[in-house]
């Protein structure tokens, strides 16, 4: 066993405080050395208090996501039949660009993320044990001009699982009402020349047990403990989404988004609203019409219909736009 875990042994066994003192003499260790292990239990995520001339106390353990427990509730093939779970990391995609030689389907998941990305390099919030970050690696047979499509079905995977009234706001993010639950980054790697891609790495990050946001999030960010009142299993969870993820990934990679462009219709906020977009480089205001075959936003302005591939598009009445 080690010190650590024979340290949080004897917390957890204890009726209420133990010294310092009294750890160290029991484990043959200084107590400088006790001291040194109680901070790294605390950043593993187990809060103890310590008190002067009483000692320590463990009063709560981190939850995780047990990967047993997420390989057991999986039914799929190949998706995350291959799981790399970790403690800590600055990102599960970029963890998962390092390794991208690990197998087509490898899911990248961690308790928390240090540095979670959104898209344009902006922060995603990853508390510890908070939501299921995770990344999938994935060499799909498609070309390159399709990918951004793999973040459609990955949202409307999400959406699936999580239920909950949860939509689309198109392209990248799951919202509950007008916040978002679920933010999707898919980014890849391709040979310039021949437009081969090497890999495809799309990552989830879905708010679960977050009890609350820092203020400048509140008003677009929400969690499923939010919305039910009650905390959810992220292990479950994260194989639900797992398993509506593969069929949708598999019909899209053979057939195309037009196979999926019905239900992903249904499922997005977006459609119908009034939006306002960037397109070539000016601020437009229109209204969101259609999604087209290969998952491009049509939208109807005053110029007409035009095609939003990528890019930013506020929906007016979320996020704060009034
Ligand atoms: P958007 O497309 O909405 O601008 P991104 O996909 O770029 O968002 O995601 C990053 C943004 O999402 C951040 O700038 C922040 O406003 C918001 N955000 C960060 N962390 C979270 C979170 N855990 N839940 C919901 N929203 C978040």
């Amino acid at each position: 066993m080690f010190v650590r875990d024979k340290i949080l042994k004897i917390l957890k066994e204890a009726d209420g405080y133990v010294s310092g003192e009294r750890i160290s003499g029991m484990l043959g260790i200084s107590r400088a050395a006790v001291w040194k292990h109680i901070k790294a239990l605390r950043a593993d995520g187990y809060e103890i208090l310590s008190v002067t001339n009483k000692g320590y106390r463990l009063c709560s353990e981190p939850e995780n996501i047990l990967s047993d427990r997420l390989s057991a509730a999986l039914c799929t093939d190949h998706i995350g039949r291959n799981i790399v779970y970790m403690n800590k990391v600055d990102s599960t995609n970029e963890e998962a660009k390092r390794r991208a030689d690990m197998p087509d389907g490898t899911l990248f998941i961690a308790e928390q993320q240090e540095s979670g990305k959104g898209r344009l390099g902006r922060l995603w919030e990853s508390p510890r044990g908070g939501g299921i970050w995770m990344s999938l690696l994935l060499r799909p047979d498609i070309p390159l001009g399709r990918v951004s499509e793999i973040t459609l079905a990955a949202g409307l995977a999400v959406c699936r699982a999580v239920g909950c009234g949860a939509m689309i706001k198109w392209p990248n993010d799951i919202v509950i009402g007008s916040r978002k639950i679920c933010g999707i980054l898919t980014e890849m790697s391709a040979e310039p020349d021949t437009g081969t891609i090497n890999y495809v790495v799309c990552g989830m990050g879905i708010n679960v047990n977050i009890e609350s946001f820092p203020d400048d999030l509140k008003a677009k960010a929400t969690s499923l403990l939010i919305e039910t009142g009650e905390r959810h299993s992220r292990d479950e969870i994260a194989a639900r989404v797992l398993n509506e993820f593969e069929p949708v990934y598999e019909l899209l990679c053979a057939e195309g988004f037009g196979a999926i462009r019905e239900e992903y219709a249904r499922m997005c906020v977006t459609l119908g609203r009034e939006v306002r977009v960037i397109y070539r480089k000016n601020e437009t205001i229109g209204k969101a019409a259609d999604i087209d075959e290969n998952g491009t936003l049509l939208v109807d302005t005053e110029n007409g219909r035009i095609p939003v591939s990528s890019g930013e598009v506020s929906v007016r009445g979320m996020y704060g736009y009034a």
